[in-house]
């Protein structure tokens, strides 16, 4: 392993604007004095969810949006060419390709009144293809040698158009093959988050907030020593601090823990970003690229035990419980299977689920963007039994909430699951629904969305997630 080599990831807000991007390339400069870096940025914030907005504008046939997107972006982006960059005409020549680009995308999907995957993910590109050069030249201009890159020379994925996989051999071969001399050289480059490409040369992205995930594909490819997403929080957090002002840093967590939460809605991560480095024990660092004085946080393999084993609280909101039941389905061995069917043919994704062992009731939970046309779906798919009372109901319930309760060294600690409801029985909240699953690094339970807030604080306490961690280190 080439322990020494750094892949640095910056998101949108690390390069949301000149003096961000200034604040970005001091941090890649001073950590490129002591060992090879490799650089990978997101868009500018904001960047993507507005080409996504103007390609689906465009798609309704709004022939006016390409010409007003390349104006925007020209603007935003020349701002902090004008204000980093001694050199700017090279850099001012490739965003003008870019926006090119941009606009005969957008006129085009006009034109047509069509959007495929594939179009939508070539627009959803440019803000990464116009940000990289960008920090690319800041480099130069503070004296470091610095090239930018597509990531479709070095990513190769499967064709899944807006959220495709990598094919890491393939990846492992190109990036090696082409970063490789650049490092060699002492050239920091700088690649676009967020894209790959197929093995055919066909751009597709990683799935939105992807440049996590680039980077520790990259990280994995290169055999690099650490990965270090740097973004604008202090690292993970035992809970969300809009919710819970006690919220600490977490310094050390494992993979499984971190990879739990990012599942679970805390947004510091990318659900898959974990993956790539899982096997070779690659250490990625969560830190702030706005206080990088402040250490952030470690995930390694194991990560370490505190607090009874619980690490940390997250809540996913805005979600549905379905419960399809009736004291008929005991007798109906299928019904699970058809449920979950249903749910797989809607690539509904199903949050969590419980059913009581009396089995009147199966109660699963899904996205509320997803529960009406799953409740469609399954009132279709259970017609004969609900006709003949074998299936009594398909209820749904709203407003409520999901509460994880994360910590790989829960398993086999016994009375966590006794503290915490005990706790919600003494803020007198009521539990709709409960799940642990038999990994035992996640409990789960469903309470009404009005009291999330209040239930956070209850667990936080009880864990004592508010009070330091005895530094074991
Ligand atoms: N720019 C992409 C997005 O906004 C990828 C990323 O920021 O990670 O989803
Ligand atoms: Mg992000």
């Amino acid at each position: 392993m080439n322990s020494a080599l750094q892949v640095m990831k910056f998101g949108g807000t690390s390069v949301g604007d000149a003096t961000c991007i200034a604040r970005t390339a001091q941090i890649v400069a001073k950590a490129a004095r002591k060992n090879p870096c490799v650089v990978v940025v997101s868009a500018m914030s904001g960047v993507t969810n507005r080409l996504i907005e103007t390609a689906r504008k465009a798609a309704n046939g709004d022939a006016t949006e390409g010409a007003h997107l390349t104006n925007v972006l020209r603007s935003q982006h020349a701002a902090a060419v004008e204000a980093l960059i001694a050199e700017r005409q090279s850099v001012m020549q490739k965003l003008d390709g870019v926006l090119a680009e941009a606009k005969r995308l957008c006129d085009g999907t006009a034109l047509l009144r069509e959007l495929s995957p594939r179009t939508l993910d070539e627009i959803s590109s440019l803000g990464e293809r116009l940000s990289a050069p960008i920090v690319a030249a800041a480099l130069v201009t503070l004296g470091l040698r610095s090239e930018s890159i597509d990531a479709t020379e070095l990513i190769v994925t499967d064709a899944f158009h807006g959220g495709a996989e990598p094919h890491m051999e393939l990846t492992r071969e190109k990036a090696q093959a082409r970063l490789r001399p650049l490092l060699a050289q002492g050239i920091v480059p700088v690649v676009t988050g967020f894209i790959g490409a197929t093995a055919e040369g066909r751009l597709t992205t990683l799935g939105r907030g992807g440049s996590d995930y680039s980077a520790t594909i990259l990280g994995a490819a290169l055999d690099a020593g650490e990965v270090v997403i740097w973004t604008d929080v202090d690292g993970v957090l035992t809970a969300d601090p809009r919710l819970v002002p006690e919220a600490r840093t977490i310094p050390v967590i494992s993979y499984r823990e971190a990879a739990e939460l990012a599942y679970f809605g805390a947004k510091v991560l990318h659900p898959k970003t974990l993956n790539p480095v899982m096997q070779a024990g690659i250490t990625v660092w969560i830190r702030n690229s706005i206080a990088p004085e402040r250490p952030g946080t470690k995930i390694t393999p194991e990560g370490r035990s505190i607090g009874g084993g619980v690490k940390a609280l997250t809540a996913i909101r805005d979600v549905t419980l379905i419960a399809v039941g009736g004291p008929g389905i005991v007798g109906l061995p299928d019904v699970v299977g058809r449920t979950f069917s249903t749910t797989a043919d809607l690539r509904a994704n199903v949050l969590l689920i419980s059913q009581s062992s009396s089995q009147n009731d199966i109660c699963f939970i899904v996205s509320a963007g997803d529960a009406e046309r799953t409740v469609e779906a399954l009132r279709k798919e259970f017609a004969q039994d609900l006709a003949h009372h074998k299936v009594e109901h398909v209820t749904v319930v709203n407003n409520i909430a999901i509460v994880a309760v994360v910590g790989e060294n829960m398993r086999g600690t016994p009375g966590v699951a006794g503290r915490t409801f005990a706790a919600m029985g003494r803020e007198n909240i009521n539990l709709i629904a409960i799940a642990q699953g038999s990994s035992e690094s996640n409990i789960s339970f469903v309470i009404e969305d009005q009291a999330v807030k209040k239930a956070l604080i209850a667990t936080h306490k009880e864990f004592g997630l508010d009070v330091a961690a005895p530094d074991q280190d």
